[in-house]
C-alpha cells in the first residue's frame, strides 16, 4: 500500500527494475530471524499469498482465519495478515529452529524483504530499505532472482493490479461518500471473491484472479 514517507531516509535513494541488481542478498539469513519478529500487522496477504499458503496445507483461507491469519484495516481497506505470536511476537510461521515454517509459500512481502516496493503513476519500482535488515554488507543479487517468481512479468502485472484496483475500490468509497454499510459490504465482498472463495489449485491462478478482478471492478470501482 501506499504510505508518505522520506524515502531518501529510509532507502538507499535508488529505483530497480526486476533486471537490475541490488545489494539485498542476506546469504539464507543463517543464524537471523530478526525480520520474522515484531512485524506487527505489517505482512499482509494478497490472493496470490493466501491461495499458495492454503494450497501448501490443503486448507481452505477459513481454516488459516482461525489462528494464523488476521484482518485488519490498510488504507480503508480490510486485508488479511500474518499474526505474530508469543512473548517476542514472532511470526506464526517461524519454526524451533528460528527459520521460516512455509519458505517456499512465504509471502511477497517475505520475498522481497530488505527490499520494498514504491508505487507510482500506475507502476512500482523496487526500492532498497536501509537498515531494516540486521545482517551486513548484503551480497548482490538481481532482483527476480531475489524474488524467485518463475514468471517475472505476470507476477508483477498481478501486483500492480492487485494494489491499484485496492487503491481505486477506496477511492470510489471515498467520492460517493459511502456510509459505514457500504464500506463494510464492499470490503466482505472482496474478501469473499479473492481469499475466501478460493482458487482452484488445477487452473491457472492468475487467469482466475483476472477473471474475478474484471468482474469486482465493474461491481466497485468507477472512473479510475
Ligand atoms: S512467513 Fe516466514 S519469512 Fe515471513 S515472517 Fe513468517 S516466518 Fe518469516
Ligand atoms: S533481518 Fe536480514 S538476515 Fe535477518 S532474517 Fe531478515 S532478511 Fe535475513
Amino acid at each position: 500500500m501506499e504510505r508518505q514517507v522520506d524515502l531518501d531516509k529510509l532507502t538507499d535513494g535508488r529505483r530497480y527494475g526486476s533486471g537490475d541488481m541490488v545489494r539485498a542478498d542476506s546469504g539464507g539469513c543463517v543464524g537471523c530471524s530478526a525480520c520474522c519478529r515484531g512485524m506487527g500487522d505489517s505482512i499482509l496477504l494478497d490472493p496470490l499469498d493466501a491461495h499458495r499458503i492454503c494450497a501448501c496445507f490443503g486448507v481452505p483461507f477459513e481454516a488459516l482465519m482461525a489462528d494464523h491469519v488476521a484482518l485488519g484495516v490498510v488504507d480503508g481497506m480490510i486485508l488479511p495478515h500474518l499474526q505474530m505470536v508469543g512473548e517476542d511476537e514472532h511470526c506464526i510461521f517461524l519454526n524451533a529452529e528460528g527459520r521460516c515454517g512455509i519458505h517456499k509459500v512465504r509471502p511477497g512481502f517475505c520475498r522481497l524483504f530488505p527490499l520494498g516496493r514504491l508505487y507510482e503513476n500506475r507502476d512500482f519500482r523496487y526500492i532498497m530499505q536501509v537498515d531494516v535488515c540486521a545482517k551486513k554488507n548484503l551480497g548482490k543479487v538481481q532482483v527476480r532472482k531475489w524474488l524467485g517468481e518463475k514468471n517475472i512479468a505476470v507476477y508483477e502485472r498481478f501486483v500492480k493490479d492487485w494494489h491499484y484496483f485496492l487503491k481505486d475500490a477506496g477511492e470510489t468509497l471515498l467520492e460517493e461518500g459511502a456510509g459505514e454499510d457500504t464500506r463494510r459490504n464492499v470490503n466482505i465482498y472482496i474478501l469473499k471473491q479473492f481469499y475466501l472463495r478460493g482458487f482452484e489449485a488445477e487452473k491457472d491462478f492468475y487467469q482466475q484472479f483476472n477473471e474475478r478482478l474484471a468482474e469486482s471492478s465493474a461491481v466497485i470501482v468507477k472512473n479510475h
